[in-house]
């Protein structure tokens, strides 16, 4: 059976000699296992850091924007396998792994333009003879904890930013899909990184508790779910670390009477069963507003649902492939069982979903739930799977208040003609990322992404200057240079009492 290993310099002897089982979600079969690392290995892994950081900090930024330039075409050159490996481990399709890959590519683009992000800032004769200046210094070592849904991508984001910015990086991707960031850690050495500068390890709930506590690991960078995230944001700040942490999500998107309903359907086709639904930017609620537009909604929602082919994750027709285990399917599924008990309608029922073919695979029937209100648990809680629910809203205050109210705040869309609703709509909305007629508004690298309330812990967010922010300290410096005399005698001399 293949073996995943971890990916620090002097070999992974030692570990817990405990392994995970990684599955193919589409066939159901265990295809690889990975080898889950403990607090000796991270400490090996750290010194390595260590040792290799110093001299990567004082390299020229120009330089360090090489390896990216040269990392970022190793990625194009590679994202076909790169995008069939993701897909086997994962389950969505191809063409969605290499959206998974694309946007981790857009933060390492970014992350060459590190020199220009990096100058500084300065202030002339900010008093007699006196200049101040402030410089971005890295922070050292610096480790990311990642979730299973976007093994490529958010990656990237953390590592792009944390290596151009000077520091080492030490990466502890998902157990459920880590291939993929083996592959990035083995394309970022060939790309020119000084080996040691991008380790990985893997690793459960023990390696998570080392990287906690160890501490030479300056800050953690963390994606995954809301009660983990609280966790780690706690037991890391708590241990004097910088930490940002981000959570799940449960995205609302408002239609207007006047929205072009074609548009929406076919916009939550792929926002809300696009690869299963284990998005933390999919479109899970969706508010049509009035009674009316509901009715409208959601006759043209149901032969659109219909339509919809689930396939196995290499099928190129597919929309969407198999959730990533089978605990995950029986999840999705309980959480339907839930919403009917409690009095949903399920217009479209994906429970029991089997492929022809493919009957031990993960697979998961897109499911359409209608008459959800915001006090059924179904609704408050994420189900991360290809479950669309219709929550109707009276008028807009109403709709507002939705995603407002809602414990996550991590996306949200409007769909409307009317300017003045959206714009009302996106400065009073209490979430954190919002989407007018775009129904997944993951903001671009050059930008920054986060979430609000429980979808993300900490002030500083993903990517971007944010990104540049999270991986650097500032130190600010007061200068004087007295003259000298002119003589050369260098005249200055320092006051005493007395
Ligand atoms: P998860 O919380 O189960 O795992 C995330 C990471 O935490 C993994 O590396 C895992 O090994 C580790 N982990 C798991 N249990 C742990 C424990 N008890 N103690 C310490 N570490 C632990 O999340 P997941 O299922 O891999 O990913 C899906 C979740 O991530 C969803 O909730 C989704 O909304 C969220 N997500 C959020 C964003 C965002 O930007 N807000 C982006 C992607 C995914």
């Amino acid at each position: 059976m293949r073996q995943v290993d971890h990916f620090v310099v002097g070999g992974s002897s030692g570990g817990s000699g405990r392994k995970h089982q990684i599955w193919n979600p589409s066939t159901g079969e265990v295809q690889a296992e990975v080898a889950l690392g403990d607090a000796d290995l991270l400490a090996r892994a750290v010194e390595t850091a260590k040792r290799v950081q110093p001299e990567w900090a004082a390299t020229n930024p120009q330089k360090r924007a090489r390896v990216m330039f040269r990392f970022k075409e190793l990625i194009e050159a590679n994202m076909q396998e790169l995008a069939e490996l993701l897909s086997s481990e994962h389950g969505k399709v191809v063409d969605d792994a290499k959206g998974d890959v694309q946007r981790g590519l857009e933060v390492i683009e970014y992350a060459c333009g590190i020199p220009q992000a990096l100058k500084g800032e300065y202030t002339q004769g900010a008093g007699p003879g006196i200049d101040v200046y402030s410089m971005r210094q890295p922070l050292g070592i610096g480790a990311g904890i990642t979730p299973f849904n976007f093994p490529a991508m958010i990656p990237m984001w953390m590592f792009g930013m944390a290596i151009a910015a000077g520091n080492a990086f030490i990466l502890k991707p998902s157990e459920r899909d880590p291939s993929v960031p083996m592959r990035l850690a083995e394309l970022f050495l060939e790309a020119g990184a000084p080996e040691g500068l991008l380790q990985v390890v893997h690793g459960d709930k023990e390696m998570v508790d080392a990287i906690l506590d160890h501490p030479d690991i300056a800050a953690i960078s963390f994606v995954g779910s809301s009660d983990i995230a609280q966790y780690i944001y706690s037991r890391g700040t708590a241990n004097a670390k910088r930490v940002q942490a981000f959570g799940g999500a449960k995205n609302h998107g408002i239609v207007m009477p006047d929205a072009d309903l074609d548009q929406v359907v076919n916009d939550l086709s792929g926002a809300a069963f696009g690869s299963a639904g284990e998005r933390c930017m999919a479109l899970p609620v969706v508010v049509p507003v009035g009674e009316d537009t509901a009715e409208r909604l959601k006759e043209k929602l149901i032969p659109a649902i219909h339509a919809l082919r689930v396939g196995v994750s290499n099928d190129p027709d597919a929309h969407y492939g198999p959730v990533v285990t089978p605990e995950h399917k029986a999840r999705i599924e309980g959480w339907i069982d839930t919403a009917e008990k409690e009095g949903a309608e399920v217009v479209i029922d994906g429970r029991g979903f089997s492929l022809q073919g493919h009957e031990k695979g993960f697979f998961v029937g897109p499911t359409l739930l209608d008459h959800v209100t915001p006090q059924m648990e179904s609704y408050r809680e994420e189900i991360f799977g290809p479950v669309l629910q219709i929550v109707r809203a009276t008028d807009f205050e109403d709709a507002l208040r939705l995603p407002s109210e809602h414990q996550y705040g991590n996306g949200v869309a409007i769909f409307t003609r009317n300017g003045h609703a959206a714009r009302e709509f996106a400065s009073r909305v209490n979430v954190g990322m919002v989407g007018i007629n775009v129904p997944i508004p993951v903001p671009v690298s050059y930008h920054s992404f986060g979430g609000w309330k429980r979808s993300g812990f900490g002030d500083i967010d993903q990517y971007g200057m944010e990104g540049l922010k999270f991986w650097t300290k500032v130190k600010k410096v007061t200068q004087r240079w007295p003259d000298g005399g002119g003589d050369g005698s260098n005249a200055f001399v320092i006051p005493t009492m007395g």
